[in-house]
């Protein structure tokens, strides 16, 4: 390794606190890979929270991998420097495990640096006793495994708090044990996915026909999760100033949501709605190490966790600040606004997601405009100079006047927003955030075709004529290449990730697809069949599919539906 990059190593070590380092020897050893930078990698609590979890056990040592900065990458494929840990340099080779760490489809592509600058064979059938077990975790683990089965001999279905302990119990003392043997032991686990011991074949037209599995192990694995978050603790635990959150420190409120908005997977995979206590978040700030004032809360919905402006305000009396991704349109109230106003917050985000209502009854997300309107006047009067407004084009059913909506609510928005801006002599700037719809697994609109590339090119056009000449108001689009690659890998089988070497090499998702015989159409913007066999459903989610096909013809009549109460029974979880 280059000098340069050594001492950039060294410099990034002692820039953190919070690091763990133990002697080696005597301890399972997990080499913990974020497919992506150290300024992504450190980003993710997840990954935090695993990296902590390992390294406060006595019998087990954990060291970090990420890719390459950019300036580097090059440079180490040029020279062959191999991927090495930040902790001690050590190669991944050296350790028992190799935990990958992954929430984000798009990241996939960067397997394929990873496993050549780690020394390590791709596929799972080219790496035998010799090599490391590679475990794949991350919310891409339990969500849809297949696009990676062929690379990871093993996945990690589930929240790490539950699934590790087991893992690092089987695997201490084990891991020189005949592969095939071991492997079929840890697929007896609770919340272990061994795809080796799997057989999928498929239909005439390409559709998954059977998923069988090996004698002696269960045909599908349970999600695993923690019935009381209060045991786990999701925090940052190593701070640094290079991530997207070096000002602050990130608390995790709750797990999952009870709205049941029809297309987020987030909203469903981590079912059960959980939050934590107060008492526990308060012994999460107590010991805290870091010198951290401002504290990020996060959620998948923030503001509907019970008594949030009382915890806001407990931080506020402590000299610290208060920060959140953004809120909910219906909980939001002043006294949340005045907490991050106070706490110096200069952008809150609301995600309306659809501009007309027939669109938000589709995705079922249970808010009418003059909610979306009342929480734009509590923000603006709050004192918050500028707004981000979220919202998705390319749902089932929609029109060209339902993307006028988006324009139409944003000019109403505006019109308060502006009104009352210049009442408090602060004119702020509003930001639409519009991505595209992408189907996910698990959620009610997992049989959704997205819509093709082409016709959400005319809707953002449509959308950038009625947007562009309004000032103070700026528009954000996601890549429709990017998403069109996120939504392959989303709803893929174990045959796509092989097309992930040319995707790599810079191929586009066409040519990668054509010159490995794959349609991406299949994948991508086909509708799926009411009964046909989805690869992700060898993951058991607890949820009821009947309940998910219900939902999605609730969807396509645009009919709401119902978030989760008490002795509700529905889905399946409870
Ligand atoms: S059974 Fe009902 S309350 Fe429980 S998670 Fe499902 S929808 Fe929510």
């Amino acid at each position: 390794m280059s000098r340069r990059m050594t001492e950039k190593l060294r410099k990034r070590l002692a820039a953190e606190t919070g690091t763990h380092s133990a002697p080696w020897g005597g301890r399972l050893t997990v080499a913990l890979v974020y497919p992506n930078t150290y300024h992504q990698g450190m980003s993710n609590l997840g990954f935090q929270t695993v990296y902590h979890w390992l390294n406060s056990r006595e019998d087990t040592l954990c060291e970090r991998f990420f890719l390459p900065d950019p300036d580097d990458l090059a440079e180490c494929q040029r020279s062959g420097t191999p991927l090495v840990s930040l902790e001690s340099q050590r190669l991944l080779e050296d350790f028992d495990l190799i935990a990958f760490s992954i929430s984000f489809e798009n990241d996939y592509l960067n397997l394929p640096v990873l496993f050549e600058l780690g020394r390590l064979p791709l596929w799972r059938k080219e790496r035998d006793e010799h090599y490391p077990l590679v475990l794949c975790g991350g919310v891409c683990a339990f969500l849809n495994p297949e696009p990676l089965a062929d690379i990871m001999d093993l996945f990690a279905v589930g929240e790490a708090e539950v699934i590790l302990p087991e893992l690092v119990k089987r695997l201490q003392g084990e891991v020189s044990t005949d592969r095939v043997k071991l492997l079929h032991s840890l697929a007896c686990m609770p919340g272990i996915y061994v795809p080796a011991l799997f057989r999928v074949s498929y239909r005439e037209d390409g559709r998954v026909q059977t998923m069988e599995a090996d004698a002696g192990i269960p045909g599908r694995v349970k999600r695993q999760w923690l019935a009381d978050i209060d045991q786990g603790q999701s925090r940052t635990c190593v701070t640094t100033p290079e991530t997207e959150f070096a000002s602050m420190e990130l608390l995790e409120l709750s797990r999952g949501c009870p709205r049941g908005c029809r297309f987020c997977a987030a909203g469903f995979i981590y079912l059960p709605f959980r939050e934590h206590s107060h008492s526990h978040l308060r012994q999460q700030l107590d010991e805290s190490r870091t010198d951290r004032k401002k504290i990020g809360l996060v959620a998948a919905a923030v503001s509907d966790y019970r008594g949030l402006a009382e915890l806001g305000e407990s931080i506020l009396a402590e000299g610290g600040e208060v920060s959140v991704s953004s809120v909910r349109v219906d909980t939001i109230d002043a006294d949340q606004v005045d907490v991050l106003a106070r706490s110096g917050h200069k952008t809150l985000a609301l995600a309306p997601e659809a501009g007309s209502q027939r669109m938000r009854d589709v995705i079922n997300k249970g808010v009418e405009e003059a909610q979306i309107l009342n929480a734009v006047r509590i923000v603006a009067e709050g004192g918050i100079p500028n707004l981000k407004l979220y919202f998705m084009i390319g749902l089932p059913g929609e029109t060209s006047e339902d993307v006028d909506a988006i324009g139409a609510l944003t000019l109403k928005i505006r019109t308060i927003w502006e009104e009352i801006g210049r009442r408090r002599g602060q004119l702020g700037r509003l930001t639409l955030s519009v991505n595209p719809f992408v189907p996910k697994p698990f959620t009610p609109l997992q049989w959704a075709p997205m819509e093709a590339r082409s016709s959400l090119e005319r809707k953002y056009r449509q959308l950038q004529r009625q947007i562009r000449p309004l000032p103070n108001v700026d528009l954000n689009q996601e890549s429709l290449k990017l998403a069109e690659v996120q939504a392959f890998f989303a709803r893929g089988d174990r045959r796509i990730g092989h097309i992930l070497p040319a995707l790599a090499e810079g191929n586009s998702l066409r040519k990668a697809c054509r010159d490995a015989g794959l349609d991406p159409a299949f994948y991508v913007t086909r509708e799926r069949l009411e009964d046909e066999c989805f690869p992700w459903e060898v993951i058991d989610q607890g949820l009821l599919r009947s309940y998910l096909w219900k939902e999605y013809c609730q969807a396509l009549d645009a009919k709401c539906g119902q978030a989760c109460y008490p002795g509700c029974k529905r889905c399946g979880i409870c």
